[in-house]
C-alpha cells in the first residue's frame, strides 16, 4: 500500500449544524465578508450565518454580486470589498460557483497577483468557512477554484494547499428549494469527481475507498434524482456523497472529461456537471478498451457496466447538446494541450472521438 492523502478542512454535518456550531466561527476574528449569489443563500442559510455572527458579536458584510462560472473581474471586486471592510475571514454560501469565488477572494484580499492564473499561491489567505447550498462540486473540501479565463477561452483552476476551507457546514435543509435541473446536474458533477479519481494516477487505497463509498451514497438516491422528490434524508445524502467525491478529487484531481467539459460550458454555457455527464459514459467506455483492469474496478464500485450506467445518466440527461466536428475538433485539441494527472492517457483524436460520441452531430 502506497498512498498520500490529506484533509485539512473540518466537516461539520447535519441539521442546523450552523447556528448549533456557533462558537467555531470565533477562532477567526471580528469581521466576516460573505461570500454568495444572487440567489443561493436565500434558503435559510444567511439567517442562520447571520445568527451564529451575531450571537458571537461578530460583524458582517455581504458580497452577492459572485455570477455562475466566476469570473476574474468578480472575484477582484469581492477582494476589494474584503479589504475595505476589512474582513478577517471569509463566509462562502451557495454552490460551487460563490465557495470557488470566495477562494479566490480569500487570496486576493491578502496578496497582489498580476495574472491570477500564473500567481504562486503562498500561504497568505484569509481563513474561510463554506457552507455548500448545492450537492455536487465539493468544492467545500477541495483546494481548487475555478475561474472563467477569457484569455484562453476556457475555465481554469487555482489550486494551493493554503486554498482548503478551514470549516465545512453540510446542512441539506438549505436544498429543500433547490431547483430539480440544479439537483440532477450537480449530482452527476459528484458521479464524475468519484469516478474520475479512481482513474487518476494519484488515486490509492483511501481516495478509492472513498470514491466507492461517494458512489453508492449518490446512486442510494438515482430514483429520487429521477422522480425529483427528495426526502430531507435524501438531501443531506446528496451533500454529504456530494463532499466525499469532493475528498477524492482534493487529492486526485480530475480528467480530460472535466476539460473537455469546460468547452461546452465556456462555448456553450453548459452547466459544469451536465457536461461532465454527457462525457463521462463515452470516455469510460474508451479507457475499458485502454485499461480493462483499473476501469473495471470503476465499474465494479458503480455496481453496474457500461450500458448501465449510460442509460441511467441519460435518463437524467434527457435530451442531448450537438454539435459540429469544427468544434469538436477545436475542444479537443485545446484538451489535448492540458495537463490532468489521468492514469489513461488520450490522444486529441481519442478526445475528439468521446466528444464525437457523446455531442456529436
Ligand atoms: P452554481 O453555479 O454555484 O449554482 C447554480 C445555480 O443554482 C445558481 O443559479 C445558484 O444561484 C443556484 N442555487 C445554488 N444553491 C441554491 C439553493 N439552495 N436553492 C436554489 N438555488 C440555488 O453551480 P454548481 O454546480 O454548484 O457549481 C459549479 C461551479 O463549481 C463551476 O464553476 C465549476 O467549474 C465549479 N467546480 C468547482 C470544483 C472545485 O473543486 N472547486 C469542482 C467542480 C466544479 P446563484 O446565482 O445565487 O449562485
Ligand atoms: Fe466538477
Amino acid at each position: 500500500m502506497d498512498f498520500n492523502f490529506y484533509m485539512p478542512t473540518r466537516i461539520v454535518c447535519g441539521k442546523d449544524c450552523v447556528v448549533k456550531n456557533a462558537p467555531l466561527f470565533r477562532t477567526f476574528g471580528k469581521r466576516a465578508l460573505i461570500v454568495t449569489g444572487k440567489s443561493s443563500a436565500k434558503n435559510g442559510s444567511l439567517t442562520d450565518i447571520t445568527t451564529a455572527l451575531n450571537a458571537n458579536g461578530q460583524e458582517h458584510t455581504v458580497f452577492d454580486e459572485v455570477p455562475n462560472n466566476p469570473t476574474v473581474q468578480s472575484v477582484r471586486k469581492g477582494a476589494a470589498l474584503a479589504r475595505s471592510f476589512g474582513a478577517d475571514f471569509i463566509i462562502a454560501v451557495g454552490g460551487g460557483s460563490p465557495m470557488d469565488a470566495a477562494k479566490a477572494i480569500a487570496m486576493l484580499a491578502c496578496q497582489e497577483a498580476a495574472d491570477i492564473f500564473s500567481h504562486p499561491i503562498g500561504k497568505d489567505v484569509l481563513p474561510m468557512v463554506h457552507i455548500p447550498t448545492t450537492a455536487g462540486t465539493g468544492s467545500e473540501v477541495t483546494p481548487y477554484a475555478i475561474l472563467t479565463n477569457d484569455e484562453k477561452e476556457t475555465k481554469q483552476s487555482i489550486s494551493a494547499p493554503s486554498l482548503f476551507p478551514q470549516i465545512a457546514f453540510l446542512d441539506g435543509k438549505y436544498m429543500e428549494n433547490l431547483p430539480q435541473h440544479v439537483t440532477v446536474n450537480t449530482a452527476i458533477d459528484a458521479i464524475s469527481h468519484a469516478v474520475e479519481g479512481m482513474l487518476s494516477q494519484a488515486a490509492g487505497e483511501l481516495s478509492d475507498a472513498l470514491a466507492r463509498e461517494a458512489l453508492r451514497i449518490l446512486f442510494g438516491e438515482y430514483e429520487c434524482l429521477r422522480k425529483g422528490s427528495y426526502s430531507p434524508e435524501s438531501r443531506q445524502n446528496l451533500l454529504y456523497g456530494a463532499a466525499v467525491a469532493g475528498m477524492v478529487i482534493a487529492n486526485t484531481g480530475t480528467s480530460p472529461v472535466h476539460t473537455l467539459g469546460y468547452s461546452l460550458t465556456y462555448y456553450h454555457g453548459v452547466p459544469h456537471g451536465r457536461a461532465n455527464g454527457l462525457l463521462l459514459p463515452a470516455f469510460l467506455e474508451h479507457c475499458l478498451q485502454k485499461d480493462k483492469p483499473r476501469t473495471g474496478r470503476v465499474y465494479a464500485a458503480l455496481g453496474m457496466g457500461a450500458e448501465e450506467f449510460s442509460e441511467k445518466l441519460a435518463l437524467l440527461l434527457g435530451e442531448r447538446e450537438h454539435y459540429a466536428d469544427a468544434e469538436l475538433r477545436s475542444w479537443a485539441h485545446k484538451a489535448a494541450q492540458s495537463r490532468k494527472k489521468c492514469a489513461i492517457s488520450f490522444t486529441e483524436e481519442e478526445l475528439f472521438a468521446v466528444l464525437k460520441e457523446s455531442v456529436g452531430r
